[in-house]
C-alpha cells in the first residue's frame, strides 16, 4: 500500500518511519527545506546547541523517551526546576506550590472554567503574581482568560517531578534520524496545497504535481489545516473535534553567556516569559548560554518580538544580572512568523467537550489526521506529536475504506 504523509515534524516522521518499517511504500511531503517542524536545534557560535522549539522532555513522557532509546539518542538532564522557577529571587517552596494547586483545583466546577478564573477564585485579586499561575500561564502559551482550567491546571498536577531532559546534540536529531532512514522518501520544499480523497485513492497536489496514494496522513500544524484546499470539504467529524482548541503564541530567545554559571530558571514577575540556564551534558555547570520562552500574544507584544531581539535582550539583562550576555549573538525565533507553523502550539479552551479530542483520532475514509493538536491529554507537546504519529501509523496501516 502507498501512503502519503503530509508534514515532516515528529508526528509525520514517526508515522512514516513506522509504516516504512512495516513494509509500506511511503512518501513524506514537507513544505520546508528541513525536517523537524517545531523541533529545530541550532548551534550557537561557541558550539552550544539550543532549541528554537520543543525542548523539555518530562520524566513521564515515555513515548519520546522510548523512541530516543530505539534511535540510540542519549538524553541529558536540564538540572533546572521547570515548575519552581525563581521569582523575585525566591525559589517557590514545593509544599506551598502543592497547596496552591490543590486550592485552585478545588475551584474548578464540573463544567470547567478558565485558568485565570480558577486562580482568581482560589487566591483572590493578586493571583497574577503567583508563581504557580505564572508558570502555567507561560506554558499554556495562550490566553489564560480563555484556557481550560480543567485541562491546564490538571496537567501541572502530573509534572511536579522536575527531571526533564533533552537530547544531547539537539531534539531535532529525533527527526533527523528517522528522516535519514527514510532517505529519498522524504521530499523537502514540497508543500501540499490540496487534498482530494476520491473513491479509490487520495490525490495530494504539490506545486502543480499530483501525488496519488492509497491513504494520506495529514500532520501539519493546527493553524495550517485551513490553508490546505480540501477538495471534498474538511471532514465534518474532524471539524467538531477541533472545537475548543486554539493555537497559542510562542517565541524563543537564546543568548550566549561569557563564563559558566549554575543551572537555574527564572520567571519574569507578572509576565508570561522565563529564562533558564541548563546543566552542561557533562554535568559540570550550566551551558554557556541562556534560553528564554515567551508564551502568549501579550508576552510577545511586550517583548516587541516582531521588531527583533533588542527589547527582549534588554529585559533579560534586567531579569538575569547574574549573566554576562553576548547580546550581539542573540538568536530569536518568532513562531508566529514561521510560514509553516503560524503560532506556538495548541491549547485547550474552557468548556471543550470531553469527547472532542477522540473525534480527531478517527480516520475519515482514506484520510488520517496527526499532529500534537490531535493528541488529547498530551496535546501541545513533543510526546503528544509522537503519540499521534504512532496512532496514525496504526490506523493508516490497517484502515479499510
Ligand atoms: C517555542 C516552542 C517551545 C516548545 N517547547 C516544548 C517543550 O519544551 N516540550 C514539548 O514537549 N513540546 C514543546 N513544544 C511543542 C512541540 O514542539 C510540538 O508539539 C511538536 O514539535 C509538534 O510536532 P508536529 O509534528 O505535530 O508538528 P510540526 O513539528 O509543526 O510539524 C508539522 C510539519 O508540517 C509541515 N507543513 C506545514 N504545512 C504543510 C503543507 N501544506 N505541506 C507539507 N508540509 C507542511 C511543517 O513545515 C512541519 O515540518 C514547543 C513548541 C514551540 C513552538
Amino acid at each position: 500500500m502507498r501512503i502519503g504523509v503530509v508534514g515532516a515534524g515528529l508526528a509525520g516522521l514517526v508515522c512514516a518511519w513506522r509504516l516504512h518499517r512495516e513494509g509500506h511504500d511511503v512518501v513524506v511531503l514537507e513544505a520546508r527545506d528541513r525536517v523537524g517542524g517545531r523541533t529545530w536545534s541550532t548551534a550557537l557560535p561557541d558550539g552550544t546547541v539550543v532549541e528554537r522549539g520543543g525542548e523539555w522532555i518530562d520524566a513521564d513522557q515515555h513515548t519520546i523517551r522510548g523512541l530516543c532509546a530505539e534511535l540510540g539518542l542519549p538524553l541529558a538532564p536540564h538540572g533546572v526546576r521547570f515548575h519552581r522557577r525563581r521569582l523575585d529571587g525566591v525559589v517557590p517552596d514545593l509544599a506551598a506550590l502543592e497547596a496552591t494547586l490543590t486550592a485552585v483545583a478545588a475551584q474548578i466546577p464540573e463544567d470547567d472554567t478558565t485558568v485565570a478564573a480558577a486562580f482568581a477564585a482560589a487566591l483572590g485579586p493578586g493571583y497574577a503574581a503567583d508563581p504557580a499561575y505564572l508558570r502555567i500561564a507561560t506554558s499554556t502559551a495562550g490566553d489564560p482568560a480563555r484556557a481550560s482550567a480543567r485541562f491546564h491546571v490538571a496537567r501541572a498536577d502530573g509534572a511536579r517531578v522536575d527531571a526533564a531532559a533533552r537530547v544531547v546534540g539537539g531534539n531535532q536529531r529525533i527527526c533527523l534520524s528517522m528522516a535519514a532512514e527514510l532517505g529519498d522518501r522524504v521530499r523537502l520544499a514540497t508543500p501540499v496545497t490540496a487534498v482530494d480523497a476520491r473513491d479509490d485513492d487520495v490525490v495530494l497536489t504539490t506545486g502543480g504535481r499530483e501525488e496519488v496514494v492509497d491513504r494520506a496522513v495529514v500532520a501539519v500544524p493546527l493553524a495550517l489545516l485551513e490553508h490546505v484546499r480540501w477538495i471534498r470539504g474538511f471532514p465534518a467529524a474532524w471539524q467538531r473535534g477541533l472545537d475548543g482548541i486554539a493555537t497559542g503564541t510562542a517565541a524563543k530567545l537564546s543568548v550566549p553567556t561569557r563564563g559558566a554559571v549554575a543551572p537555574d530558571g527564572v520567571q519574569a514577575p507578572g509576565e508570561s516569559w522565563w529564562s533558564w540556564t541548563s546543566r552542561d551534558p557533562a554535568g559540570d555547570g550550566a551551558v554557556t548560554a541562556t534560553s528564554c520562552f515567551a508564551g502568549s500574544a501579550a508576552a510577545r507584544d511586550r517583548l516587541a518580538v516582531a521588531d527583533g531581539p533588542a527589547t527582549w535582550v534588554d529585559r533579560l539583562a534586567t531579569l538575569r544580572p547574574d549573566l554576562d550576555l553576548v547580546a550581539e549573538q542573540a538568536l530569536l525565533t518568532d513562531w508566529q512568523r514561521e510560514e509553516w507553523t503560524r503560532g506556538g502550539y495548541s491549547y485547550v479552551l474552557a468548556g471543550r467537550a470531553a469527547d472532542a479530542a477522540a473525534l480527531l483520532a478517527e480516520p475519515a475514509g482514506p484520510l488520517v489526521l496527526a499532529g500534537e493538536h490531535t493528541a488529547g491529554a498530551h496535546s501541545g507537546t513533543m510526546e503528544g506529536a509522537l503519540r499521534s504519529g504512532v496512532r496514525a501509523a496504526q490506523v493508516a496501516g490497517t484502515v479499510s475504506r
